[in-house]
């Protein structure tokens, strides 16, 4: 047998895993489409059973989506994905088991997201220069203190007729690299997980088959990193392998989900079909020391 279909062999097939949680999803209160309310109704449906709500840079969801998962009988999991920067891109990191009340982590959020309105404001600049302009402060008014980021930057440009659709948006103008691009400025990788990790937090590197930096990964583990996101929409059956394979040899966990944004956004169709088996989902709680109940419905 080649090695190659020996390998494929251990690559578990999408449609034959049964994912128990997803601990990767939006909601309104960064660039999701659903409100808390509408993404537990959607995670349920999807036929869940437990769910890890971790939106850019802000808990601000986590109250009301843990009460209401908690209604729906679902398990839930507080959680956020930080945007931290290394060599001017950045890196994704998903935070999991969180406590909004620790107050580095709320000193750290309140930087990240004041960051992301100078952020704006200079990308809005430049959109403005290149002769496709959007009001960035309505923009911002409608975030109702959340938190912005390049989707809703995209979405105006899409309702100024722009651009046809937000990808376009992102290819044209938002993208890493292109002409109305402004750099992040923040904290780098190991730094946020020693932040999260010191207030009891479990960090995971998110889709690191998009973020394409493995050459973090050794040091991080070494510093406190809990899991590699293995299973994301975007990752290949090679990206599975090879970050399955990763995780051991680095002695790090597997964390997994469909990075849902709300129906009609991108990553719609993995809700309900990526995520962690019931039997990983056990694993990565042992390695965060955690436990999750389910709830019983009401
Ligand atoms: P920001 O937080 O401002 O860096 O924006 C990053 C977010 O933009 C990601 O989390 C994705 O949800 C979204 N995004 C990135 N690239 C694209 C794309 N090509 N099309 C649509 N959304 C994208
Ligand atoms: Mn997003
Ligand atoms: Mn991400
Ligand atoms: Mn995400």
């Amino acid at each position: 047998m080649s090695g190659a279909a020996h390998e494929s062999s251990r690559i578990p097939d999408p449609g034959s895993r049964i994912p128990f949680s997803d601990l990767h999803l939006h909601t309104t209160a960064s660039d999701g489409l659903e409100t808390p309310e509408e993404l537990v109704r959607s995670a349920r449906d999807a036929g869940l059973l437990v769910i890890g709500v971790t939106d850019h840079d802000t808990l601000d969801a986590i109250p009301e989506a843990g009460r209401l998962a908690a209604q729906a009988g679902l398990g839930f999991v507080p959680g956020l994905e930080i945007t931290a920067v290394w060599q001017g891109a950045d890196v994704h990191l998903l935070a999991h088991f969180v406590d909004a009340r620790a107050p580095r982590l709320a000193e750290f959020l309140r930087d990240q997201q004041s960051d992301r309105l100078n952020r704006a404001r200079r990308m809005g600049a430049k959109l403005a220069a290149l002769g496709v302009p959007v009001d960035v402060e309505r923009v911002i008014g409608q975030c109702q203190g959340g938190v912005i980021s390049r989707p809703l930057l995209a979405r105006a440009m899409v309702e100024a007729g722009h651009v046809p659709d937000v990808g376009a948006a992102f290819d044209a103008y938002l993208g890493e690299g292109q002409a109305a691009f402004v750099p992040r400025t923040g904290a780098t990788p190991a730094a946020v997980v020693s932040l999260v990790g010191a207030d009891g937090g479990f960090v995971s590197l998110a889709h690191p088959g998009v973020t394409r930096r493995d050459d973090l990964l050794p040091a991080l583990a070494a510093g406190g990193l809990g899991a590699i996101e293995v299973y994301h929409p975007d990752h290949t059956p090679a990206d599975i392998s090879r970050y399955l394979a990763l995780a051991e040899t680095l002695g790090v966990g597997v964390s997994g989900g469909s990075d849902y944004h709300g129906a009609g956004s991108h990553h719609a169709g993995g809700l309900g079909r990526i995520g962690l088996t019931a039997a990983e989902f056990d694993d990565f709680c042992s390695r965060a020391g955690r436990s999750v109940p389910l709830p019983v419905s009401s």
